[in-house]
């Protein structure tokens, strides 16, 4: 009894605590005559705040989301990773495949693939938490229902391609590979009006045929992932298992058929390590 009226403390301690490292690091002092201005901008910014600790403990995360920096004025060089490199990568401008981006904010990206699950609840969830995140999608399993990845690119998704069919890419001739990559292109850009710049492979498997036929058809960046999330574990890139600043963390559409829970689930499991750890969920394309 005792025990658990102290948990229930800590946690609403946790919850109020999170939101002191919120605030967008704009206050400056006012000129006069901007008082005013300022108090109203205050009040903003406590509403707002008050409206993501609600959020956050109504969809059960352990503490508020930390706000990510503002997006930088000069991007970023992205380069390829070490070891990830194929011949003429650098010399004929291939796609940069990377699992991280240079930054030295404490700032995750989430990216989400396939498009198996269509769950409502997912949707909600991330526009109440104001959480960015950016899909990849193939298209034998979106286009049973288009209209639920236009919802999200409502709310400011960003729909990237990952091919037609999701096969191992370095399998196929460069034709073959140029029809999965190119076709989604096309099918993207018919169905939400937007041609992608970003590619996955499936698996993440590649090879200098892929990155080619990616270019081809206007592919600028291939990201691929440090860290992995599904519904009961983490699974990491590196050997010490830790999250780095500007690590892309990868999760898929999945529910109840494949997962042992939901996509909400699957992200409580994100949001409440990441908030741990002191990281931000920042927006991936404004850092490319
Ligand atoms: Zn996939």
């Amino acid at each position: 009894m005792t025990l658990r009226g102290g948990i229930a403390v800590l946690a609403v301690a946790a919850l109020v605590s999170g939101c002191a490292q919120g605030g967008d690091g704009s206050d400056v002092g006012p000129a006069a005559g901007q008082q005013g201005a300022k108090e109203g901008r205050t009040a903003e910014l406590r509403a707002a705040h008050q409206a993501r600790v609600a959020a956050a403990k109504r969809w059960g995360l352990k503490r508020v989301p930390l706000t990510p920096p503002r997006p930088p004025a000069a991007k970023p060089t992205i380069t390829t990773r070490k070891g990830f490199e194929v011949d003429g990568h650098r010399y004929d401008s291939l796609p940069p495949v990377f699992t991280t981006v240079p930054t030295k904010h404490k700032i995750v990206f989430l990216t989400i693939d396939d498009g198996a699950e269509k769950d409502p609840a997912f949707l909600r969830m991330m526009s109440e938490l104001k959480i960015p995140y950016t899909a990849f999608l193939s298209d034998y399993l979106v286009k049973g229902d288009y209209g639920y990845f236009r919802k999200m690119q409502a709310d400011g998704v960003v729909l990237n391609n990952h091919t037609l069919r999701h096969p191992y890419l370095p399998g196929l001739s460069y034709a073959r590979q140029k029809r999965e990559i190119c076709g989604m292109q096309k099918v993207i850009e018919k169905r939400y009006g937007k041609r992608p710049t970003l590619f996955r492979p499936p698996f993440g498997s590649y090879n200098e045929a892929t990155l080619r036929a990616a270019k081809s058809c206007g592919i600028k960046y291939a990201p691929l992932w440090n860290e992995e999330v599904f519904v009961d574990r983490w699974e990491y890139r590196e050997w010490d298992r830790k999250i780095r600043p500007g690590d892309i963390v990868l999760s898929h559409f999945r529910g109840r058929q494949d997962w042992k829970g939901t996509m909400p689930d699957m992200i409580r499991r994100f949001l409440n390590k990441v908030t741990r750890e002191g990281y931000a969920v920042a927006r991936l394309e404004d850092y490319l």
